[in-house]
């Protein structure tokens, strides 16, 4: 019988990855394809029994009561919206300085995004801001403030206990953005827990990724634990045949969570090594560009380690003639997409999340980078800087 050889041999993987995809398929490629061997054996490959045996492991992971797998973060969004009998009428405040997918799932099922700024250091939501928001939503009278959809920007958990405030004292219900930041925790509280609903995603380049789209969603709920089991099949009732609401075809694959399961042992280990990183980047760069504040009390899944550089694109140019990977992550706040700038107030609304577009740029960051490969980069980011 042919076997899938996963294993990337140690002297393919390049010295400087952005986020080290080929370094862990090296690392862990054997417990990969023994897992999707047993996928291509069993040959269950919808609902697979990886799906159940993940969708434990990874609420165990996090301490949360359910964990239900589906086919994309941007999915797991759509059905947390769907679950809260979110829809037309309904006010989504989001960050807009995020991954579209945030807004775009608002708007697939008939609400409207509210674009709300975010903290100029820790770029996550500004809980000050989202008052105001809400107010001005109030005032006007036209949509009823639902939802606030948090994002764990680059990793880090926002401000979930301000925000909770907020959104209780207007009956609002809170989801958690954290398709950048399974693994990262608050005061101690997992990101899965941090939320009522938490969607995540598992897209490769995501803290724990497979090799395709997938993702889940969290809860404590178990009614909405149910429901949101049925609205990834179709609205599926007591059989697959009765159907009891509008639903999607939102499941996960059992070859994604085949994947995802023989990656999940490794994930604290390499968001350890991915703090490491961050103290490396932080302790050599901090006396020449801004480097990401941390929250007191949060522990970051570093999916990104980003600064901000004044002319951006000159640093760039000198970067990628050292062959050092980088990334802007975003170029564009929503508000002035132009799919989006409907719903916004155009440029000026929002200043912090159109300044850190344009000074926002983010380094190498995975969790088998050597000291010395951190060490690189910042020589390399230092001599673009002319330090
Ligand atoms: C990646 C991402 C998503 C969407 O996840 P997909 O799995 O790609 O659909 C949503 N929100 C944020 C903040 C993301 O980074």
């Amino acid at each position: 019988m042919s076997r899938l050889d996963l294993k990337i041999p140690a002297e393919q993987v390049p010295a400087l990855e952005f986020a080290g995809l080929k370094a862990q398929q090296s690392a862990l490629g054997d417990q990969i394809a023994a897992r999707m061997n047993a996928v291509l054996r069993h040959g269950h490959y919808i609902m697979g029994p990886e799906i159940a045996e993940l969708e434990s492991a990874l609420a165990r992971h996090c301490g949360a009561r359910h964990a239900i797998g589906v086919s994309s973060g941007t999915d797991a969004l759509a059905a947390a919206l769907m679950v809260l009998g979110v829809g037309p009428g309904d006010a989504v405040f989001v960050p807009s300085f995020t991954f579209p997918a945030t807004a775009e799932a608002a708007q697939l099922i008939g609400a409207e995004p509210v674009f709300v700024d975010v903290d100029p250091h820790l770029f996550t939501l500004d809980p000050a801001h989202l008052q105001d928001r809400i107010d001005d939503v109030n005032l006007r009278g036209r949509l009823r403030p639902s939802i606030v959809l948090a994002v764990d920007l680059f990793g880090q958990p926002a401000d979930y206990e301000a925000i909770a405030r907020i959104a209780d004292a207007h009956a609002m219900t809170v989801i958690a953005d954290a398709a950048q930041s399974l693994g990262a925790s608050l005061n101690g509280a997992a990101v899965g827990t941090l939320a009522p609903i938490t969607a995540t995603s598992f897209f490769p380049a995501k803290p724990l990724g497979c090799f395709g789209d997938g993702g889940a969603l969290f809860t404590d709920d178990d009614q909405w634990a149910e429901d949101l089991r049925s609205i990834r099949a179709h609205g599926k009732g007591n059989d697959k045949y009765e159907i009891v609401r509008l639903g999607l075809n939102a499941r996960l694959d059992s070859l994604q969570a085949a994947v995802l399961l023989a990656k999940l042992p490794a994930l604290a280990g390499e968001i350890a090594a991915r703090q490491r990183v961050a103290d490396i980047y932080d302790a050599g760069l901090a006396d020449l560009v801004a480097t990401p504040r941390r929250r007191p009390g949060a522990r970051s899944a570093w999916a990104q380690y980003s600064i901000l550089v004044d002319g951006r694109d000159r640093v760039r140019d000198r970067l990628n003639a050292q062959d050092i990977p980088n990334a802007v992550y975003y170029p564009r706040p929503m508000h002035l997409q132009p799919a989006y700038a409907r719903f916004g107030e155009g440029e000026g609304s929002l200043p912090v999340s159109e300044r850190l577009c344009a000074d926002i740029l983010s380094l190498p960051m995975h969790g088998y980078m050597s000291e010395r490969a951190a060490g690189h980069v910042v020589a390399a980011v230092r001599s673009a800087l002319g330090a």
